[in-house]
């Protein structure tokens, strides 16, 4: 088939990169030029493991091009994708500039019957609006070619996006009840069997309930998680050991293990945004989401305990010491740094004076730019940030190391040398990487998030 994928980001390309991997013509197209250059002279903007080879490989078969041609991109095409950012608007809403600019230019350049394919998290309502954008643009060059808008919305992980897209749990697709409905539901039929054959993944509904249904899943993952942070804060104070907790629930069917770490908060270019956009949704409707409140108020203060904790072992004022940071991007396999916790804590150490030294394992570039970002206007707090290429100079002479992120080099270091490097021996894991019982073994004074110290 012939597809178009309208933005290069992480779910685009990797949409576009596993559709052109079983051989389908696809056709990127970004309004970023610098974007479609990378891609052009064969790099990749994102870090997102396996893409890079799945790619290549298209690119050199002639499966998967780039532009910026908005025509090139969409005439003759029997689907295009719009996978577009939709970040928070000032009041948490969804800002759907993107996604309706996306809309125009296809309505612009569309011949023959499309099938457009919504794949950005987008609130209930926005087919309807994609559909009256294009055709608006249709119209005014008097044409009468016919299209219809399916919610297809993505639940892949960054770091897992590859295996997510070509072995998904669900493959959600909304479809109108008309005509260009029909045709829609066979096109998108036929463009995921090749993800849809030992057992039945497809599940057609109505648009409105498949925009829904990505709101409600980012919302119950973000609420196992707060919910689980909460309990841990509760958990150190009654001394209980959150993750012997954690093991006990999760071995009822009807809890089961996933998601249910505690941690320093939950981030992401997701979770944040799209539990705000559901709660505004609500707000629209006159309605207040009460538990989705209380999970995102709960996550806000999580992303602090790292740094009260400090604060309780060091004092307020950190103008003397140095903080080893170890992880920035939101989670490991990514390099993600949108409404990552490490931002927070960073920003609080370099507030009360401190001097942080951070590492990661992929995510250095897009940190440096999301610091950057961060920080300015405040270039004496900048100046006491700086970045090393190795993760075991972060702690040379730190006061203390601080794990934001739990990449897999972090799991097991030699923590003899992490002792001989630091200036004194103090690890607080925001991801409960580490035994307390060992840690106390090997006299480093640990803190971690829900446990006892020396549990
Ligand atoms: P992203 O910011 O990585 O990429 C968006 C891309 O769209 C950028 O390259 C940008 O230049 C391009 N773009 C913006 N306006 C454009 C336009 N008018 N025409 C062409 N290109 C345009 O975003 P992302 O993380 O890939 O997310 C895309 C959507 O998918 C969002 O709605 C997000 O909520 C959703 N989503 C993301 C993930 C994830 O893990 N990142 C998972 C599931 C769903």
């Amino acid at each position: 088939m012939n597809v178009t994928i309208i933005g290069c980001g992480y779910v685009g390309l990797v949409t576009a990169a596993c559709l052109a991997d079983v051989g389908n013509d696809v056709c990127c197209f970004d309004v970023d030029r610098d974007k479609i250059d990378v891609l052009e002279s064969g790099g990749i903007p994102i870090h997102e493991p396996g893409l890079h080879e799945i790619v290549a490989r298209n690119k050199a078969a002639g499966r998967l091009s780039f532009t910026t041609d908005p025509h090139r991109a969409m005439t003759q095409r029997e689907a295009i994708f719009i996978a577009v950012g939709t970040p928070s608007g000032e009041d948490g809403s969804a800002d759907l500039q993107y996604v309706l600019a996306a809309a125009s230019e296809i309505g612009r350049h569309i011949e023959t019957f499309t099938v457009v394919v919504d794949k950005s998290t987008v609130p209930v309502g926005t087919a309807r609006r994609v559909r009256e954008a294009i055709a608006e643009q249709v119209a005014q060059r008097g044409l009468d070619c016919m299209f219809s808008v399916v919610s297809n919305p993505e639940f892949l992980k960054e770091g897992a996006a590859i295996e997510d897209f070509t072995r998904p749990e669900r493959i959600v697709v909304g479809c109108d009840d008309d005509v260009p409905g029909e045709r829609a539901r066979e096109t998108m039929k036929r463009l995921y069997a090749p993800y849809n054959r030992n057992r039945e993944r497809m599940l057609f509904m109505d648009v409105r309930s498949a925009e829904f249904t990505k709101y409600a899943a980012n919302a119950m993952l973000a609420t196992r998680i707060s919910f689980m942070n909460e309990l841990a804060n509760l958990a150190e104070r009654v001394g209980a050991d959150i993750e012997a907790v954690r093991r006990g629930i999760g071995s009822d069917p009807r809890i089961g293990y996933h998601f249910l770490y505690a941690g320093c908060g939950y981030g992401g270019s997701c979770f944040p945004k799209d539990v705000r956009a559901l709660m505004q949704t609500a707000h629209e409707y006159g309605d207040t989401l009460r538990i989705l409140d209380a999970v995102s108020s709960v996550n806000a203060a999580q992303k602090q305990v790292l740094v009260n904790k400090i604060v309780e072992r060091f004092g307020d004022d950190l103008s003397d010491c140095v903080f080893g940071v170890w992880g920035l991007a939101f989670k490991p396999g990514t390099d993600d740094m949108r409404e990552a916790p490490s931002r927070v804590v960073v920003a609080a150490l370099l507030e009360r004076g401190a001097r942080v030294v951070a590492f990661d394992p992929v995510a250095m570039k897009e940190a440096k730019r999301a610091f950057a970002a961060d920080l300015r206007g405040e270039p004496e707090a900048r100046a006491r940030l700086s970045f090393v290429e190795d993760q075991m100079d972060v702690v040379a002479g730190a006061d203390a190391l601080i794990v934001m992120t739990e990449w897999k080099a972090f799991k097991s270091p030699d923590f003899d040398s992490l002792k001989a490097r630091l200036k004194q021996p103090i690890v607080f894991d925001g991801r409960n990487l580490y035994e307390p019982i060992a840690m106390e073994e090997l006299g480093i004074e640990y803190y971690s998030i829900g446990r006892p110290r020396g549990a």
